[in-house]
């Protein structure tokens, strides 16, 4: 999400065409990044050179980070990021000692590191460990793998987490180029989201080296490492998944469509600045369905349901590799930018490889799911449903609802009605160009939107309400109606069985994942017991192996207290940590009489599996 420009790739990615975006970090009058320390128009980090080697242990990672500087003149001092660091020294190209300081510590940002830098030095070497609590990195034993026989790691950097295994400038304005040398125990494998210059590995005592380099600056949010029993298996020319071994059939099967997308996303978009785009299937702690890694998508192999019906979030992870990674929010409060963006996006890849109803059914799940989502942040009055979000003094993970994502979709769709389809979809990829490589504000935006879709026709721009939709809560009433027919049926089949019929009498025979998932969502009533029974009787729901229909049926399955479901939701929950499925499920234990103490106990018993992203949003509920 967040990133710092270069001024080399600002000037060779605009191309000439137009201005330098206008949220170049370097400016003094970009915006401060409230969720940094670092001064990058004084001195920035360009480049991030790593060495580091992984102790499975110890659950460490040590050794050092040279970073390269851009300094404006006058400037004495570098400020980084870091979190939970041990700074062993800093030195010079010439391994001369550099004064540094650690500064207080901030219970959200970690602490500045502050060091000088004498005339000329524009390099600087960092040598440290990392703490085994550091919040990126999640250290897996064998036992919490597929394969069971390796352990795991792997690293989570955004929002802010990057300097809890980094020390760099931590913010989504301040880009970075990286290369890195990862040591690792023989038999594992090394993975980053860069290019692979050595696969398989170099052997060295009883070690294996893997070098990686990303010569495309990106925010150092996106700096990411895996590393365990991985296997690999080509796709298309340049895509393909990595995934355990045991997991590699299914997840190859799972995205069989994944070169396809990368087209249908090129005809859309314009070209795919990244090389490869490959998958990692995560062991199932990975707290999000999808990490947007560059040239490696990190996903949660809750996505594999055995029929391809979940890809959509691969679509989303790929649409990432413009709106995100390739154009990026400036600072955390900009997040709908990367969200929304890609979130329409999807859609559009979605229509384009598997047609239009299925694009309607999913648009339509998600203005439902959005408009349960205002509802629990508090209303259509409720500050945390503005777009233009305020985190002052907060989490950048406070942000992240669905309002972001669903809400700015939502606004994108709008646009694309409101001038056409073929007039947006040339403004579309004209944005991608314009501010390729580089980051953009909120209002930055909407002067892009005002000087290149809408010109300069005010009854235009009246009509989209831009200022209301990105500055004001709730959902504006010139939101453009969602429709799906397919839905529609299974909302009347919802209300047939919450009035009495037989679960057997329901047309379900051809349904889809996302029928399914609308039909569970819909019964919103009180069923009867003999009504569950039959449901899951007529249906197997409670043996459902589809992530996402198994989530919709143990949402019932609490609300009721459907005694029979209960063993499923333990292992449910004790099985995956993805914070989507996890969060509302507590909440819902936590809501009725008798859930409280369940609740307690199943968290107590999984809290280990999951990743601190999640358990950071789970501790406040589960108490
Ligand atoms: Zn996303």
């Amino acid at each position: 999400m967040p990133s710092v420009l270069l001024v080399p790739f600002l000037v060779s990615a605009c191309q000439g065409t137009g201005p330098p975006p206008a949220a170049d970090v370097a400016a003094p009058s970009a915006p401060r990044d409230m969720h940094s320390f670092a001064r990058p128009h004084e001195a920035r980090v360009t480049h991030v050179a790593l060495d580091l080697a992984a102790d499975f242990e110890a659950r460490v990672l040590s050794g050092q980070a040279v970073l390269t500087i851009a300094r404006e003149p006058g400037a004495t001092e570098v400020v980084l990021d870091t979190r939970d660091l041990l700074v062993d020294s800093v030195t010079d190209a010439q391994g001369q000692s550099l004064t540094f300081e650690l500064g207080p510590e901030d219970a959200l940002l970690g602490q500045p590191l502050t060091i000088a830098l004498p005339d000329q030095v524009t390099e600087i070497t960092v040598a440290y460990r990392t703490s085994p609590g550091a919040e990126a990195l999640q250290w897996l034993a064998p036992a919490q793998t597929a394969g069971g026989a390796h352990p795991y790691l792997y690293s989570q950097g955004q929002a802010i987490l990057t300097r809890t295994w980094i020390p760099t400038q931590d913010s989504p304005g301040i880009r970075q180029t990286y290369s890195a040398r990862i040591v690792v125990p023989s038999g594992l494998r090394a993975v980053m989201s860069a290019e692979m210059l050595t696969p398989d590995g170099v052997a060295v005592g009883d070690a294996l080296v893997f070098e990686f380099r990303l010569t495309t600056p990106v925010p150092p949010y996106l700096i990411a490492l895996a590393a365990g029993d991985i296997a690999f298996r080509e796709i298309g020319p340049r895509t393909g998944v990595f995934a355990e071994p045991s997991v590699l059939d299914a997840a190859a099967r799972e995205f069989v469509d994944l070169e396809r997308m990368v087209e249908t996303a090129e005809a859309l978009l314009g070209p795919y600045r990244w090389g490869r785009y490959d998958v990692l299937v995560l062991p199932p702690s990975f707290p999000f369905g999808g990490m947007e890694n560059p040239r490696l998508t990190f996903a949660t192999p809750t996505i594999l349901a055995g029929d391809r019906s979940l890809v959509s979030l691969v679509a989303h992870e790929l649409a990432h590799s413009w709106s995100g990674n390739l154009v990026t929010n400036a600072t955390w409060r900009d997040f709908w930018l990367n969200e929304g963006v890609t979130s329409y996006v999807e859609l559009r890849i979605m229509e384009a490889l598997y047609g239009a109803e299925r694009a309607a059914m999913l648009e339509v799940l998600e203005r439902s799911a959005l408009e349960d989502e205002i509802a629990r942040l508090g209303g259509p009055d409720a500050p945390d449903t503005i777009l233009h979000v305020d985190l002052t003094g907060r989490n950048p993970d406070d942000g992240m609802t669905l309002v972001p994502y669903a809400k700015g979709a939502t606004l994108l769709r709008l646009m694309e009605q409101t001038v056409g389809r073929e007039r947006f979809d040339a403004y579309l990829r004209s944005y991608f160009d314009r501010h390729a490589f580089a980051s953009i504000t909120t209002p930055a935006f909407l002067e892009d939107v005002r000087t290149n879709l809408t010109g300069g026709d005010a009854t235009l721009a009246g009509a989209l309400k831009l200022e209301e939709w990105v500055y004001e809560p709730g959902l504006p009433d010139n939101a453009p109606a969602v429709e799906s027919p397919a839905l529609a049926a299974v909302e009347a089949g919802a209300r047939a069985f919450a009035g009495g019929s037989p679960a057997a009498s329901l047309a379900t025979a051809d349904w889809s994942t996302q029928e399914w998932q609308h039909f569970l969502a819909a019964l919103s009533g009180t069923l009867s017991p003999s009504q569950l029974a039959d449901l899951d009787r007529t249906f197997g729901l409670t043996g459902r192996g589809n992530s996402e229909v198994l989530f919709a049926w143990l949402r019932i399955a609490v609300r009721h207290h459907y005694e029979p479901a209960m063993p499923t939701l333990e292992r449910f929950l004790t099985s995956q940590g993805r914070r989507k499925f996890l969060r509302p499920l507590y909440e819902d234990l936590m809501a009725t009489d008798w859930g409280p103490d369940e609740a307690r106990r199943i968290y107590a018993r999984a809290r280990p599996l999951y990743h601190a992203v999640a358990t950071t949003t789970l501790d406040p509920i589960v108490r």
